[in-house]
């Protein structure tokens, strides 16, 4: 049974997760439009800042206020930063994203013109949050955000 492109491109994400250097969570993310790549990311610094896991192997990232890596730009930042840089039209894409778009993210999701978001895991269930506000922020205006089901 082949698998789907959804299925492939979450795949996608997820082994691009391992790429993170970040200490604490690795997150994945590939954009795509028609069924073809074109744009990936993973969580992590800026290129020529740190690597966390190199600088603080044994303390993890510095922390900013919400307890998330502050040194990191997330895997959904990356991708839509690398495809504005290399002029790809991002507008229409779909997003595959290992864990669910933070409300930061899901605002440039929203503002950036991605239509459709799939995720794997939760964001609000990873930081023990009540409600996941940036799949709801997708939801509400009109970007379909939602969990991918496992073929
Ligand atoms: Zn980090
Ligand atoms: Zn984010």
């Amino acid at each position: 049974m082949s698998l789907s492109f959804n299925q492939i491109f979450m795949n996608l994400a997820t082994d691009l997760a391992q790429k993170s250097h970040c200490v604490k969570n690795h997150v994945g993310a590939v954009l795509t439009k028609d069924t073809r790549i074109i744009s990936i990311g993973y969580n992590g610094p800026p290129a020529g800042t740190h690597n966390c896991d190199e600088e603080w192997p044994e303390e993890g990232c510095p922390r900013d206020s919400k307890n998330s890596c502050s040194l990191a730009l997330h895997a959904e930042e990356n991708a839509i930063l690398y495809a504005v840089k290399n002029g790809a039209q991002i507008q229409g894409s779909t997003l595959y994203t290992t864990l669910s778009p933070c409300i930061a993210c899901a605002r440039l999701v929203y503002a950036s013109g991605i239509k459709q978001v799939y995720y794997k895991y939760s964001y609000a269930e990873y930081k023990g949050l009540v409600c996941d506000e940036g799949v709801d922020f997708l939801n509400k205006f009109g970007v379909s955000c939602e969990k991918l089901q496992e073929d």
